[in-house]
């Protein structure tokens, strides 16, 4: 493990800035490393806390980074603090820039066949240089061809945006196809696709992401009674020390 790593309700968090991590991701990607990565937010550590099998998946991972302030905050209240958020959309967009450069390529896999149509597009005109080798929708019934396609082509990178816990089993099960990076990026297609916008900078920065997203999607309110249910029990976490 090239991070130190800070425990967060079980869940190995890398102790790294934005741009250690890239390098080290650069480093990966010029070595061959077969690499999983994992961008956790609250939810997730709860879904991991309630399902330990997905724990164990998603610890097979080689980096797991916060995704979320309210993880950064859970690590500062229990005095390890992480450096920073390490986004999952923000990871992927580094990475379609380096493979953009260094014409790297890319597979993608996941959202609705609509959405997956505009990222392709979008990726063909934003970032020329990528090598878009193969692509697919996230609703398959069968992944015999998929996979089989990706095992052929060898992509340098591979992007899952199938949502959680799918998209971490999936990786899990499969990564060993190929010497490249497998991320699980949630609904990162839906944002590049330009169908879902992220909040604005001002709101990000007042780490106010979360309601602006609330807003935008009130069906999303019940998923989001994870960040105080996850305060909560870092709380008690840490009046136990
Ligand atoms: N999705 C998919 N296949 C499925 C279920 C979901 O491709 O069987 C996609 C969905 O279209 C969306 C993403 O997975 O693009 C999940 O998005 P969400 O916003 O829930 O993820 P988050 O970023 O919160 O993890």
């Amino acid at each position: 493990m090239a991070f130190p790593t800070v425990q967060i309700m079980d869940v190995p968090f890398i102790k790294a800035t934005n741009r250690a991590f890239l390098e080290q991701l650069q480093q990966d990607i010029t070595q061959k490393n077969r690499r999983f990565i994992v961008t956790a937010n609250p939810e997730i550590v709860l879904y991991a806390k309630d399902h330990p099998d997905y724990l164990t998946t998603i610890k097979a991972a080689d980096y797991i980074t916060p995704d979320g302030i309210g993880i950064i905050k859970a690590s500062t209240a229990l005095k390890t603090p992480l450096p920073e958020r390490v986004t999952g959309y923000d990871t992927m967009i580094a990475l379609l820039k380096k493979a953009d450069q260094q014409h790297l390529k890319v597979y993608l896999v996941g959202a609705k066949p609509e959405v997956m149509a505009r990222v392709v597009t979008k990726i063909q005109t934003t970032y020329p240089g990528i090598d878009l080798c193969g692509y697919h929708d996230g609703y398959f019934k069968d992944d015999t061809k998929i996979l089989a396609d990706i095992k052929a082509q060898q992509p340098q990178l591979v992007f899952a945006g199938l949502g959680y816990p799918k998209q971490e089993l999936w990786i899990k099960e499969n990564y060993h196809l190929t010497n490249g990076i497998w991320m699980g990026v949630g609904g990162s297609f839906d944002v590049l696709s330009g169908l879902t916008k992220r909040a604005p900078k001002f709101w990000q920065d007042l780490h106010l992401e979360w309601f602006y997203r609330l807003l935008k999607e009130p069906t999303r309110f019940k998923r989001m009674l994870a960040i105080p249910k996850f305060m909560l029990l870092i709380r008690q976490e840490k009046s136990k020390n």
